[in-house]
């Protein structure tokens, strides 16, 4: 009784992945609902008319997302008015909302900003919690059409409206529940390796990964009649979960690793301080990132050549001539150096070689060293990378984070 219709001539010509489809399908079927039919169609007003028009006889409820945009090339709103004999007007609620938030951005309304806000007249708005152009809802025959954008973390920002709004419309009064938890240090299969060694997950909670590189999110949704029954089934098997993932889950929520370590820092009251050679910077951009960083990030620096390691971090000749650059010992020598001169509570170091060239046999691309200074002493690390530059970049930052998490938190550091 479900359909989904993906519109652009972006996934018609297999630029891009059809992954709303997926997403949108994903938490139905999570919620306890089926979808009959996925189509995909380009962005020609009158194919998607079309399409609009022929739906399977059983379907009551369709999601449609793509073409909301301020371009040229968005139509769906002119096609949607065609198919059920509307016509565009200007919604003002709508315009209210869109010039809200360009304001916020300070931004004043242009022209094709204002496009945004020409829907059907007989259409009702969806809020669009993360951008600009609002979704909306027409009734046509025995139909609902839910209109939602493209971009995908704006569909995904809007699913959880539309399984609510299935829910209550299909007259199901249902619970619909479900929980974020935030893993890092694993990657999708080695999460579902571990979890192939659990107890199955209670029959109608639904486990869904939504990897977001570095990290991997683990969605659980319950649903059924009773909210009590949802909420303690869905407890259940977050605890066989936290129980196989352990310290690999970093939070529950929507929080990040950065602001998670912010939180452990100010609750203990201290402080934390960067040398980062391979990563460039990314560490701090990373932890500058977190409003409030200021109360426990002292300071970052880029040690990229030799001479800064030893000016700005103290870390000495003889150990670059003798190790090498990218070593433990240096990436200690760098924790300390920063520590010390930051007067910080923790230090952290890095250094690494982040590709596609430098490697050598004995230290390939990829490879890199961290090192954690703080009261106890110094923890360092040696991992090694695969991916491209952006992405060893990427992954250096977090683990050092994630080292910092969890010498805060007393567990062990992490071994791949
Ligand atoms: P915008 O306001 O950004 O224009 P929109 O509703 O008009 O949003 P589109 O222009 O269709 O959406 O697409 C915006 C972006 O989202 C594009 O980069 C597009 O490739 C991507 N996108 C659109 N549909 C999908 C989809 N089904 N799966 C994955 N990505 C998609
Ligand atoms: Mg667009």
């Amino acid at each position: 009784m479900i359909e989904i219709i993906t519109i652009g001539d972006e996934l018609t010509s297999g630029r891009t992945a059809d992954t709303n489809a997926a997403m949108i399908a994903r938490e139905l079927h999570a919620a306890g609902f089926s979808v009959q039919r996925i189509t995909t169609v380009g962005d020609a007003c009158g194919d998607i008319s079309a399409v609009l028009r022929t739906c399977l006889p059983v379907t009551r409820f369709v999601i449609v997302t793509g073409g909301l945009g301020p371009t040229e090339d968005d139509r769906t709103a002119a096609a949607a008015a065609a198919a059920f004999n509307d016509t565009l007007a200007l919604h003002p609620e709508a315009l209210a909302m869109l010039r809200e938030k360009l304001e916020r951005r300070g931004r004043t309304m242009n022209a094709p900003q204002q496009k945004q806000a020409m829907l059907p007249s007989t259409c009702t708005l969806i809020a669009n919690p993360v951008g600009t152009a609002c979704g909306f809802i027409m009734r046509h025959e025995n139909r609902h059409y839910l209109f939602l954008p493209g971009v995908p973390a704006e569909a995904r920002a809007m699913t959880e409206f539309v399984t609510g709004y299935i829910n209550e419309h299909a007259g199901r009064r249902h619970a619909i529940m479900s929980i974020t938890l935030r893993v890092f240090g694993l990657w999708e299969s080695a999460i579902q390796e571990v979890l192939n060694y659990a107890p199955a997950l209670p029959g109608d909670v639904c486990l869904g990964f939504y990897p977001h590189f570095p990290e991997v999110a683990l969605r659980l949704t319950g649903h059924g009649p009773d909210e009590a029954a949802v909420r303690d089934r869905l407890e259940q098997a977050r605890r066989v979960i936290a129980e196989y993932l352990g310290g690999y889950i970093y939070a529950e929520g929507d929080i990040s690793l950065m602001e998670c370590i912010g939180k452990l820092l100010i609750d203990s009251g201290s402080t934390v301080a960067v040398a980062e050679s391979c990563t460039g910077g990314l560490l701090s951009h990373l932890i500058t990132g977190v409003p409030g960083s200021s109360v426990w990030f002292e300071r970052g620096l880029v040690v990229y050549s030799n001479a800064a390691k030893t000016q700005l971090a103290g870390v000495g000749e003889s150990l670059l001539t003798q190790h090498g650059a990218v070593s433990a010992p240096v990436a200690q020598a760098l924790a300390q150096g920063i520590r010390k001169r930051s007067a910080s509570t923790w230090g952290i170091g890095i250094t690494g070689i982040a590709g596609p060239g430098g490697g050598a046999p004995e230290k390939p691309v990829g490879t890199v060293f961290f090192a954690l200074d703080g009261p106890e002493g110094c923890r360092v690390q040696q991992r090694r990378f695969t991916g491209t530059r952006d992405q060893i970049k990427m992954l250096s930052a977090f683990t050092a984070l994630d080292l910092l998490r969890r010498t805060l938190l007393g567990l062990p550091a992490e071994v791949q």
